[in-house]
């Protein structure tokens, strides 16, 4: 039986009717940028997170861009963030011309150390942007009180973690800025790119709101040089449709995990963490091997995907090596070494998780 690491047509086909009439409606208004839609999901959005303002733009990576430069970052600021996570949250700094400081993880949670990042900070920190990995949240309370009491600001990136929460606080809610992503196979996704970024700040939110629409606030009148970084009016109306559901999207991740705990409990593998008083909401499902390589032959032999994210840590990417301070990342690298992703999505099926997890058996007990 073939199994994808993700199926977004299983989704499509759930919502069609209303997704096919939403889309067909925008076409027939014709407001396609910034229109009704967009204002409203804007809303719904920082309903649902618990925030005052919602801006959204083109993409995670413009979201990471324009918070960036709210903060008014200067070229030499120093940044600390993960390097075990996708390449748009360091590139994000680049644009700036800010470097990159790539502190070590937690090998539990994927997420980035406090500890570690405490020790990063110099006169130059002015921001540090945790990744909320996997869908798991990062120790917001731990960072928050780091950022508060050295004056720095704090960025959530929240591209894997829509609808994750701590105690109920919301991911993209604790730092400063929060930025989400609505690329078609995150948590809550677009039939294209789209992007967030949530905040409790009014003059944040002001500043956001001209930086993705040509510096402008009324009408060719030009306070400051913006970008052209909108979501989609017809973005906005699929996602208004999704949005409704994504509780039940993210327990139905919860509910694969859970399955996926049980049945590879007793084998010689990590299960990944989820922190105590924590919300995970399972972008992915990541455990460490060190037969990674054999199980992912194995499962492809099946006909069963599963995905190495990610096989480089930041630090030692090209891009970003002359960049940035670069430490040995211990912690980072052996993660980067032995993590395979397996199969996740809301519509997995008890079925397809043992047929998966029973191949992995038979390849670490054989
Ligand atoms: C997907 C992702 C981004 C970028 O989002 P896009 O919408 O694809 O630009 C940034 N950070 C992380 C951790 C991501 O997973």
């Amino acid at each position: 039986m073939k199994i994808p690491m993700v199926d977004l047509a299983m989704q499509y086909q759930a919502l069609k009717h209303e997704l096919d009439n939403a889309v067909l409606e925008v076409m027939q208004d014709t407001r396609f940028i910034l229109g009704p839609n967009v204002n409203l999901f804007e809303q719904e959005v920082a309903d649902y997170l618990g925030v005052s303002h919602a801006i959204s733009c083109a993409s995670g990576t413009d979201a990471l861009h324009l918070s960036l430069l709210a903060l008014d970052i200067q070229p030499g600021d120093e940044i600390i963030t993960t390097p075990f996570t996708f390449a748009a949250t360091a590139e994000a700094i680049r644009y700036v011309n800010a470097t990159p400081v790539f502190v070590d993880i937690d090998e539990r949670t994927f997420n980035i150390d406090p500890q570690a990042v405490s020790e990063a900070i110099t006169t130059k920190t002015r921001a540090i942007i945790p990744v909320h990995l996997f869908g798991q949240p990062a120790d917001m309370q731990t960072l928050l009180s780091i950022c508060e009491a050295k004056g720095i600001n704090l960025i959530e990136d929240c591209a894997q973690s829509f609808g994750a929460h701590i105690d109920g606080r919301m991911t993209g809610s604790w730092g400063q800025m929060g930025c989400h992503s609505f690329f078609p196979s995150k948590n809550l996704g677009a039939f294209g790119d789209g992007g967030m970024i949530t905040t409790h700040s009014e003059s944040l939110a002001e500043r956001l709101r001209m930086l993705r629409n040509h510096g402008s606030r009324v009408r060719y009148q030009h306070e400051i040089i913006g970008y052209n970084s909108r979501l989609d009016e017809i973005q906005a109306a699929i996602l208004r449709i999704k949005l409704k559901h994504i509780g039940s999207f993210n327990n139905n991740r919860r509910r694969v995990a859970n399955t996926y705990n049980e049945l590879l409990k007793d084998l010689p593998l990590t299960t990944p963490d989820e922190t105590k008083g924590t919300h995970h909401v399972y972008h992915q499902y990541t455990i460490l091997s060190s037969q990674r390589e054999r199980i992912l032959n194995a499962l492809q032999d099946a006909d069963i995907a599963s995905a190495i994210y990610y096989p480089v840590p930041l630090h030692r990417q090209p891009a970003f090596v002359s960049a940035s301070r670069m430490p040995s990342l211990p912690t980072s690298e052996y993660v980067c070494e032995h993590c395979l992703s397996l199969p996740i999505y809301p519509e997995l099926e008890e079925l397809q998780i043992q047929e998966i997890t029973s191949m992995i058996r038979k390849v670490l007990l054989d």
